[in-house]
């Protein structure tokens, strides 16, 4: 079962928004939260907005008014203190009378507890280059994320290093400055740095 608070701002969204229209989205949230084996449930308790909540996003061309942000606290077995977490971002057709997924956020304790661990691996590496450990500390490490290789490049000074994914920096990416670099950092430097020690 789903709780949703309405949260709209426009006449266009509120008309819209029907008791019908209200249902066929708990139920499809609802199929989402079970089509997820993260969840244990598919209790949840959340809301809904307009992810473009003004009257000059509601003409009669716009398709952002079919936009909507949906927030949700998710039930877990045995507890009541703890709550998972989906968030999405979705858009509603009114020619099929259907919702499609733009961006979906799935955080459960598991799911946040195994973040937890790559950031910790990603942490040690820092740490490996930090205290002067060898190159092929780095060499040998997997992307957490991705089990690509991880690239590490010093700026020329000495003073700053990134390490980062080499296949998605969004994986994850890390500038640390550091007063005493490892012995072979001149072989990873990069003049692709901007400034004030950023690349
Ligand atoms: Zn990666």
């Amino acid at each position: 079962m789903i709780h949703l608070a309405s949260q709209f701002a426009t006449p266009f969204h509120r008309r819209l928004a029907t008791d019908q229209w209200l249902q066929k989205l708990r139920s499809f949230l609802e199929d989402t939260l079970v089509s997820h084996q993260e969840y244990q449930t598919a209790d949840a308790i959340g809301s809904v907005r307009a992810a473009f909540n003004e009257d000059r996003f509601t003409g009669p061309l716009s398709l952002v008014k079919y936009d909507f942000v949906v927030e949700l606290e998710v039930a877990r077995l045995g507890t009541t203190l703890c709550k998972d977490q989906y968030n999405a971002s979705l858009r509603y057709s009114p020619d099929s009378d259907t919702f499609a997924f733009k961006i979906e956020t799935i955080s459960t304790v598991e799911t946040r507890a195994a973040e937890r661990k790559k950031f910790a691996k990603v942490d040690k590496l820092v740490h490996t280059i930090e205290s002067g450990g060898s190159r092929d500390v780095v060499d040998r490490f997997a992307c957490p994320w991705c089990g690509g290789k991880v690239d590490v490049n010093f700026h020329p000074s000495g003073t700053v290093f990134a390490v980062y994914c080499e296949t998605d920096g969004m994986h994850f990416s890390k500038h640390v400055e550091i007063s005493t670099p490892p012995s072979w950092w001149r072989d990873k430097v990069s003049e692709n740095w901007l400034d004030g020690g950023c690349c």
